[in-house]
């Protein structure tokens, strides 16, 4: 049933020992692991949030799959002989004996989920998006850790070349509206049987060169020649360069759909690379292959952003009928990493309408239900109830670049009123407790040119 996959089996949990137990040792993050702190929040929140505008805008939908999966998903989509099944998969038997893997990659998740869920007999294509964890046990730096984020993009159900270009199109618009420039490197892998005779051309050029390959290329040189394309050391890309080149071993519908493609991608005047290297290495991709590459010449990390193609065949790999797909993924890290080195200020927190000041425990637990209503109004609203003092309180209130702060004392208690601080003039007024919500929303509509249509930006 279950092939074999890279073993490793559930242990029993460990009792710490006595020792460990009378001298426990500061628990540190896994090798690999990242934490995302609060400070680069608003950079994952502007990342994630023009992901969701797009995709909205595009009209896909989203979808989540586990993150744990069976072992074979991933062995029959991406392929036995690459780098991710072979040496970086989490992959453990479960306590019922069942091979699993903590997901890789997405491609192969989403394509088990269309199927399973009879996604087919839905109008197609059917556009799907994403964004969640990804484990990867491979050589941590920066920009590669052993968990890491991706949002991803598929369209699954289609073989026009437009659904490339406009995969394409949309990888662009979303790091265009993050106020990333990249650069996309487009190429075409052609159908399974052209890659074979491609490979073999392949192979017959490094043979002759064997002893020149570093020893990862060694290796791929018997089992996954493509790969030799995309190594990154040094001497091994100089000999890529000249090495044939796949566009030469189309089929004529392969070499027609990538001409159409190109000639889309021409239309909407992006600029994109032709990329003979572009060749993915994972056994789902068929026909087109593109990169997206931070701008060459401009600062920020040299890693790959991300990168995507189509897999006409992985849905019939994995038990469906022929159904042609193509999508991408990109890294958040990588993102945010880019948004940081070209010195983007991340984007300011939102201001607030109102921050609720109060002076004494009767004020405090008055505060406490009018923070609840004004945030059922549906103003944004601030507080810090625990404080006592006034003064630090309206600080707090700058800070987060509250518009309004009310403030509740002993005086207002008694007459069942609040004071409303207008917080650029410094100016006060004294409002009736039960009309807070009324007379703060007259005062931000006046602040408005138009009412409650905000100025055009
Ligand atoms: P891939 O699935 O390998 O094509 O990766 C697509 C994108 O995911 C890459 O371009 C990176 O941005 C990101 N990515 C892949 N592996 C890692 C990793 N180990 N750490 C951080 N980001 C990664």
């Amino acid at each position: 049933m279950n092939s074999k996959p890279p073993q490793q089996t559930a242990a029993p949990p460990v009792e710490p020992s006595a020792e460990e137990k009378s001298a426990p040792k500061g628990i540190q993050l896994l090798r690999g692991m990242k934490d995302i702190l609060p400070e680069d929040a608003p950079y994952w929140d502007q990342v994630t949030d023009t992901v969701r505008s797009i995709a909205a805008a595009y009209g896909f939908q989203r979808i989540e799959t586990p993150v744990l999966e069976e072992t074979n998903l991933f062995i029959r989509s991406v392929g036995k002989e690459t780098d991710i099944v072979e040496k970086e998969m989490f992959s453990f038997a479960d306590q019922s004996g069942d091979n699993v893997s903590l997901r890789p990659e997405n491609t192969a998740g989403v394509a088990r989920a269309y199927l399973e869920h009879g996604m087919v007999s839905l109008p197609q294509p059917v556009k799907l998006f994403y964004l969640g964890p990804f484990f990867r046990h491979n050589r941590p730096q920066a920009g590669r850790y052993r968990q890491f984020f991706q949002i991803g993009f598929e369209v699954i159900g289609e073989a026009h070349p437009i659904i490339d270009a406009q995969l394409i199109l949309l990888a662009y618009a979303l790091y265009r509206d993050l106020d990333l420039s990249i650069s996309l490197q487009v190429n075409s892998v052609g159908h399974p049987d052209c890659r074979r005779e491609y490979e073999k051309a392949l192979v017959d050029f490094y043979r002759t060169r064997k002893n020149e390959l570093c020893e990862d290329c060694k290796r791929r040189l018997q089992r996954n020649p493509l790969r030799l394309l995309d190594c990154k050391v040094e001497h091994c890309r100089e000999l890529a360069a000249d090495a044939p080149q796949i566009v030469d071993y189309l089929c004529d519908a392969d070499r027609q759909h990538f001409m159409q493609l190109l000639e889309y991608l021409d239309s909407l005047e992006l600029p994109y690379t032709l990329n003979p290297r572009i060749v993915r290495g994972l056994d789902y991709y068929s026909r087109t292959a593109f990169e997206i590459w931070p701008q060459e010449g401009e600062p920020g990390s040299q890693q790959e952003l991300g990168g995507g193609g189509r897999y006409d065949y992985l849905i019939e790999t994995l038990g469906g009928r022929p159904t042609p797909a193509a999508g991408f993924a990109c890294g958040i890290e990588r993102t945010v990493l880019l948004l940081k080195e070209r010195q983007q200020a991340p984007p300011s927190p939102k201001q607030l309408d109102v921050f609720i000041a109060q002076l004494g425990d009767q004020a405090r637990k008055k505060c406490l239900k009018l923070f609840e209503e004004l945030r059922r109004e549906g103003f944004s609203v601030g507080e810090s109830l625990s404080k006592s003092g006034i003064k630090q309180q309206l600080e707090i209130a700058n800070r987060r670049r509250a518009r309004y702060a009310m403030i509740l004392g002993q005086k207002e208690l008694v007459d069942g009123t609040i004071l409303l601080r207008d917080m650029e003039n410094g100016i006060q007024e004294v409002v009736d407790f039960q009309k807070t919500a009324l007379e703060l929303r007259k005062r931000l509509e006046r602040q408005k040119p138009n009412g409650l249509i905000p100025p055009p930006a």
